[in-house]
């Protein structure tokens, strides 16, 4: 029933257009067949995706779960997964969604059979990379969002309100990021000092939840003004640029020498760790979003002998873009201010070297399909 009335509403073509990985920092347009959505799976036709400097990654260097078998490249792969679009066609039983709904996508489907998926830890499945055991991770794993349709898991996908705009629906996800680090770290931010380090996507993100949870004060650091004054926008009390301040003593003096409770750290700095436990008080909880990519000295005494509980979150997990999605409907903060460039499903690679040079000062690259 369902399917006929799938069908009935959307003309789903055999095949469409697919950008692919290509060599080394190139993408290829291509054609694949349209996927067909199995048990507890929809195929959404995708309706507008943003860039993630994850993409540009796997663009440049090949797909992590590939890396360590080998084949640096894995051709006739889509990446992309910050995308949205309408439901178009059901998989068997499914009767969660319905054609015509307006959904966005979280990144990991977890194998839901797994312990970390028992417990909500889905973007840490024990069966990552395995989609025979259920396992996908749009982009990552499983093809990803350059494309016109994709197969999601009904357990990846939020409903969009209608007022709310696709581009901004793309970004929920990167705002579900943050929140899952703030609820990793306890969630009680309420009343309590955070610091956010590095206004990219997710930095600028973890400050506008952080606020919204109602943290007291959120202090935003990083190097470019023209970010932290985005970050001031949206929520952050105090900003502090670490070219013309050391971070350590301003968060210092801005909390009257108390430190804060929590760290979000969103920079990758290598000596970003060891800064964010010096702005952290005795019992302070900090959390790791982004990584340097070599190893760092840590000076682990002060975090013991200061019991300080460290954290690192992969993704979006324990529905935080559910949490974050509701924010956003709520109007608590103005995602789509970190919304900067927008071009057209055929204009992919320049969407991906404004977001890559932050040409015109880039945040995010959204690509809108023209159905
Ligand atoms: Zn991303
Ligand atoms: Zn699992």
């Amino acid at each position: 029933m369902n399917n006929l009335t799938a069908t009935q509403d959307f003309q789903i073509p055999k095949k469409m257009k697919a950008w692919v990985l290509g060599d080394p920092d190139e993408v290829i347009l291509t054609e694949k067949p349209v996927p067909e959505p199995g048990r507890a799976e929809v195929l959404v036709r995708i309706d507008a995706i943003a860039v993630c400097a994850t993409d540009l990654e796997i663009i440049s260097h090949g797909l992590p779960a590939i890396i360590n078998g080998g084949e640096p490249f894995n051709k006739n792969f889509t990446p992309g997964h910050e995308y949205m679009g309408t439901v178009v066609k059901l998989g068997p039983n499914v009767d969660e969604f319905k054609p015509g709904d307006r959904v966005t996508v979280e990144i990991h489907a977890g194998c839901g059979r797994c312990l970390r998926c028992r417990e909500g830890m889905y973007t840490s499945c024990l069966n990552y990379g395995h989609p025979e055991k259920g396992h996908r991770a749009n982009g990552f794993t499983t093809d990803g969002g350059f494309t016109h349709y994709a197969v999601n898991n009904i357990n990846t996908l939020v409903h969009v309100p209608d007022k709310m705009s696709d581009e901004e629906a793309t970004l929920v996800v990167t705002a579900g990021t943050a929140m899952y680090g703030l609820d990793v770290m306890g969630g009680l931010v309420a009343g309590e000092g955070v610091v956010v380090t590095g206004p990219g996507p997710i930095g600028l993100m973890g400050v506008a939840v952080a606020k919204a949870m109602g943290a007291q004060p959120v202090i935003l650091t990083g190097t470019r003004d023209s970010r932290l004054e985005m970050g001031k926008k949206l929520g952050a009390d105090d900003v502090v640029n670490i070219r013309n301040e050391n971070a350590v003593e301003a968060v210092k003096y801005i909390t009257g020498g108390r430190g804060v409770h929590y760290v979000l750290e969103c920079s990758g700095a290598p000596d970003a760790i060891n800064e964010a436990a010096q702005m952290v008080n005795r019992g302070g909880r900090i959390c790791m979003a982004a990584f340097p990519k070599d190893p760092v000295p840590v000076d682990l005494a002060h975090l013991v002998r200061n019991n300080i509980y460290l954290f690192g979150i992969r993704g979006e997990g324990k529905s935080g873009t559910h949490r974050a999605a509701a924010f956003m409907e709520q109007g608590r903060f103005d995602a789509s201010m970190i919304h900067t460039h927008t071009f057209p499903f055929e204009k992919v690679p320049t969407a991906l070297k404004y977001a890559r040079e932050r040409i015109e000062d880039a945040i995010k690259v959204v690509v809108k399909m023209d159905h």
